[in-house]
């Protein structure tokens, strides 16, 4: 186990963002919850620094606290690579989801607790009796009495759930709730994913970092120059911007010229992503002179997602099955990881010269990327799964697809990219729902709420 070093984020970007009002009243929020605090700490625990939705989001709301007074840390424990097939299937199945098939028995539960007993001989370095504890997902979640017994308050704080808990949902408790349960509260993105035993139980919806660099205005003009800088768009590129670790690219020959109307899915490599579904609508949406994009981060050594190249390599062959007139408008993207915050540009510029965003998940907690590009003022479509369903006020601020048609994005494709005032009016909505919802300042205050609670 190791702690993520972060610096605390600049106050005044987020003042910009928020408004005199709403900085104000974070900023007293910040100042009561330190009071209570009165030096105990808050202590993050997750199973990875880089990559996917937990780590975008700590990197975002671990450097805000810390700028508002709020002792805040973050660790990552260290797991080895049957530990973390173990967790991805746990994930999968709460998802409701059998995905890899494979077993969840005690040979299972014992090598999880081994892994997770030498995190906890770590945990002991670094928590005090009194500092608060909050578990993300499956993976640490055997940490939870190890840190009740260090005197902590713990919190369970889900990232994943299943709208309609199936048998898979069931295995995939029954394997976790004996650490779930030992928690002082848990947290759910919605609703309906709180199974009925959850201690304390509370909803809270994350957000995204407007000050981020996945998430910082770009022009339009520096977009392309990331993209076209990064090999995803055709062109020399402005020479002003530098991306020094260029996109992993599959298509058939150049890329797509910056004047392109272009489809962009982000996500990572997970068959619950469905970007073969996506491929598959995008190829039924047949619109000529258009082109797909589907990104994901690079498939090779993510050490806590085993199965992604499997499902990038079964994209690719979707892919070269392909009529030539389809394939030769598509191309799927592995953006390399190295440098985080490169990443994350152009993934924000991916977003932000998409002509339509597709969010296609077959089971989403609460999608990020489907609020980044909503922020990005893009039309978006969704599935109408999980949290998706209530980010999106259907025709409001994006389109919810039917989650039972294979390929429903195809006859949404080709109406938004065939009228763009309705894609100003779903883009304008998309950004001012974000703007009210889904900033950080919502989301620390309602933390704060829960931490106050559990301090009394
Ligand atoms: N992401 C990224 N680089 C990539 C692919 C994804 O930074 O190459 C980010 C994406 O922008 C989003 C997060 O990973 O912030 C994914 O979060 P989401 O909630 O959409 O899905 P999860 O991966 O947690 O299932």
């Amino acid at each position: 186990m190791h702690e993520v070093a972060v610096r605390a984020a600049d106050i005044a970007a987020y003042q910009r963002v928020l408004g005199p009002e709403r900085s104000l009243a974070l900023r007293s929020g910040a100042e009561r919850l330190a009071g209570t605090l009165a030096g105990r700490t808050v202590w993050n625990i997750n199973s990875t620094s880089a990559g996917g939705g937990v780590a975008e989001l700590l990197h975002s709301l671990v450097p805000l606290a810390q700028a508002l007074g709020i002792p805040v840390r973050w660790l990552v424990i260290d797991g080895d690579a049957p530990f973390f097939t173990i967790t991805k299937r746990l994930c999968t199945l709460v998802y409701g989801s059998a995905g890899d098939g494979g077993p969840t028995g005690e040979a299972e539960q014992e090598h999880y607790r081994q892994v997770l007993r030498a995190n906890a001989d770590n945990l002991a370095e670094f928590v005090r009796p009194g500092d608060i504890v909050i578990v993300h997902e499956a993976q640490p979640a055997g940490l939870i009495p190890a840190a009740a017994n260090l005197g902590a308050r713990v919190v369970y704080r889900a990232h994943t759930g299943c709208d309609t808990p199936n048998e898979h949902t069931a295995r995939g408790w029954s394997f976790l709730r004996p650490y779930v349960e030992k928690a002082d509260a848990s947290v759910f993105l919605i609703e309906p994913h709180v199974p009925d035993w959850a201690p304390n139980p509370y909803v809270i919806a994350p957000s995204i970092d407007p000050c981020s660099p996945k998430n910082v205005d770009l022009s339009p003009a520096t977009a392309v120059a990331v993209l076209q800088a990064a090999g995803a768009l055709a062109g020399a590129g402005s020479g002003q911007v530098e991306v020094r670790h260029p996109v992993i690219a599959v298509r058939d020959g150049e890329p797509p010229a910056a004047d392109v109307p272009m489809v962009v899915q982000v996500s990572r490599w997970d068959r619950l992503k469905d970007m073969v579904g996506v491929l598959r609508s995008f190829a039924a949406a047949d619109v000529p002179g258009t082109w797909l994009t589907l990104a994901g981060s690079e498939v090779t050594g993510v050490s806590d997602d085993p199965e992604a190249e499997e499902i990038f390599e079964e994209c690719r062959g979707v892919w070269s099955r392909l009529p030539p007139s389809i394939r030769s408008r598509v191309q799927l993207l592995c953006l390399p990881m190295a440098d985080p915050r490169e990443n994350a540009l152009v993934v924000n510029a991916l977003q932000q010269h998409a002509t339509v965003v597709v969010q296609k998940s077959l089971a989403e907690g609460f999608g990020l990327t489907a609020t980044e590009a909503m922020w990005k003022s893009r039309p978006l479509l969704a599935n109408a799964v999980g949290g998706l369903r209530v980010q999106v006020v259907p025709d409001e601020s994006g389109i919810l697809l039917d989650p039972a048609q294979p390929t429903g994005a195809a006859e949404p494709i080709a109406r938004v990219l065939g009228d763009p005032a309705l894609a100003e009016r779903l883009g304008a909505g998309a950004r001012r729902r974000v703007h009210e919802r889904y900033l950080p300042d919502r989301h620390l205050l309602e933390w704060g709420r829960l931490i106050t609670a559990l301090s009394d």
